[in-house]
C-alpha cells in the first residue's frame, strides 16, 4: 500500500514510521492540493487534517485511490458523495480524548477549591503566608454535569473518586451508566438550584448556545463554580462575567471563550493556521482574565501527548484494518 500523510508534523513522522514498519510512506508538511495531487497517482491511501479539501478536482487525479483516513473528527473538508461514486471508503477519528479532557476538567475545579494559581504566585515570591489562601473540600460537594456523553462520564467518574454527589442534565439518559456511577439525573433547573460546582460536556449547537444565559443564570446557588470546557457559546459571556462582578457565582474555570467558536477541531489550535491572533484578542478584551477567582487556559483541555497520539494510533489502527478488510470507524 503507498499512502500519503498530509498536514504532518516532525514528530507525526517518526511515530507513523514505526508504527507503519515495510508500507510505502510519503509525508507533506502542507495540505493536499490540486498540484502535489499530480505526484500521487498510484497511490492507495491518504491521511489528512481539515485544511486539505477533497473535492472532486482532486479525487479525479487520484486515480488509484482506495482509503481515505482523516485524523481529525470532523469529515466536512471531503466530498463524501464523490467518494461513493469512485468507491473510495473514508474513515475518521470519532474519539481521541475524553479522559483528557475530563482531566483538564478537574485541574481546574482543583486549581479553583485550593487556590493553586494564588498559592503558587505567592510562593514564588518568596511569601509562604496562608492569609486569603483557604480553600473548600470537594467531598461531600455537589458536581453539575451538562452533557452526560464521552467526556462527561470520565468527570462523574473522577468526581465520584472525590466523594462528591453527582447530578447530571442531558437530553439523552444514560440510566445505566447513572445506575453503575450512582449519579441522579435531574432538569436544568434543579441542577443550577442544586450544584456546588457546575461544568458543561454538551456540545455547541442552535439548542445549547447561551444555554446558561442572563435569564438563568440568577437559579445558580449562591457562590458556585462554573467549570466549562466545552464550547464558549454555551455560556453568554456577558451572563458570566456579571454574575461574578456581583459575588453570585463564586469563581470560574474557563478553557473555552465565546469567540474562539470558529473552531470546529481541537487540533486546528495546534495548526499554523489556526488565526492565534484571535484568541490573544479576545483573551486581552475579557474582563474575566483580571478577576481573582477565574481561570482560564486557551484551550489546552485536549493537548496532551497521550490524546495527540490517541489520534496518530486510530489513524493507524484505520489503515490496517482497510487492509485486514475490517474496515474501522467508517464514515463514508
Ligand atoms: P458526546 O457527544 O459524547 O457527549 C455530549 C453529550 O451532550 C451527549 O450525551 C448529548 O446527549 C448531550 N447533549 C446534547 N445536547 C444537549 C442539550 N441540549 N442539553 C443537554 N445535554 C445535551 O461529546 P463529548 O465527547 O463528551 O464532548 C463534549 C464536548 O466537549 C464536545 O462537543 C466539544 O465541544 C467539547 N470538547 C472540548 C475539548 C477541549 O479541548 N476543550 C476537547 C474535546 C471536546
Amino acid at each position: 500500500m503507498k499512502t500519503a500523510f498530509f498536514e504532518i508534523e516532525d514528530w507525526e513522522k517518526d511515530y507513523i514510521k514505526e508504527k507503519l514498519k515495510g508500507h510505502e510512506l510519503k509525508f507533506y508538511q502542507g495540505e493536499l492540493t490540486a498540484d502535489n495531487a499530480k505526484e500521487l497517482k498510484s497511490f492507495d491511501v491518504i491521511s489528512v487534517f481539515i485544511y486539505s479539501k477533497l473535492n472532486k478536482r482532486i479525487l479525479d487525479q487520484l486515480g488509484k485511490l482506495k482509503l481515505i483516513t482523516t485524523r481529525s473528527t470532523g469529515f466536512d473538508h471531503i466530498d463524501l458523495e464523490e467518494c461513493k461514486k469512485k468507491n473510495i471508503v473514508v474513515c475518521n477519528v470519532p474519539f481521541y480524548g475524553e479522559n483528557t479532557v475530563a482531566e483538564h476538567t478537574f485541574a481546574l475545579i482543583l486549581a479553583l477549591s485550593r487556590k493553586i494559581p494564588q498559592s503558587y504566585g505567592r510562593t514564588i515570591r518568596g511569601d509562604f503566608s496562608l492569609d486569603g489562601l483557604r480553600g473548600f473540600d470537594l467531598k461531600g460537594k455537589t458536581l453539575g454535569v451538562i452533557g452526560s456523553g464521552h467526556i462527561g462520564v470520565h468527570v462523574i467518574r473522577m468526581a465520584k473518586g472525590f466523594e462528591m454527589d453527582v447530578l447530571a442534565y442531558d437530553i439523552k439518559k444514560n440510566r445505566k451508566m447513572a445506575e453503575k456511577l450512582g449519579f441522579k439525573y435531574t432538569t436544568l433547573d434543579d441542577l443550577m438550584k442544586n450544584s456546588d460546582i457546575i461544568t458543561l460536556h454538551a456540545p455547541l449547537n442552535k439548542h445549547t448556545y447561551h444555554m446558561i444565559n442572563k435569564e438563568n443564570i440568577k437559579k445558580i446557588k449562591r457562590g458556585a463554580f462554573i467549570i466549562n470546557t466545552a464550547r464558549g457559546g454555551i455560556i453568554e459571556t456577558d451572563a458570566i462575567v456579571k454574575a461574578l462582578y456581583e459575588g453570585h457565582l463564586g469563581g470560574a474555570g474557563i478553557d473555552v471563550l465565546e469567540e474562539e467558536d470558529l473552531i470546529k477541531e481541537e487540533a486546528q489550535l495546534l495548526s499554523k493556521k489556526f488565526l492565534k491572533r484571535r484568541l490573544e484578542i479576545s483573551l486581552k478584551n475579557r474582563i474575566l482574565l483580571k478577576l481573582d477567582n477565574v481561570i482560564i487556559t486557551p484551550h489546552n483541555a485536549f493537548n496532551s501527548s497521550e490524546a495527540l497520539k490517541r489520534i496518530l494510533d486510530t489513524t493507524v489502527g484505520n489503515i490496517k484494518g482497510f487492509i485486514k478488510k475490517k474496515i474501522t470507524n467508517r464514515v463514508g
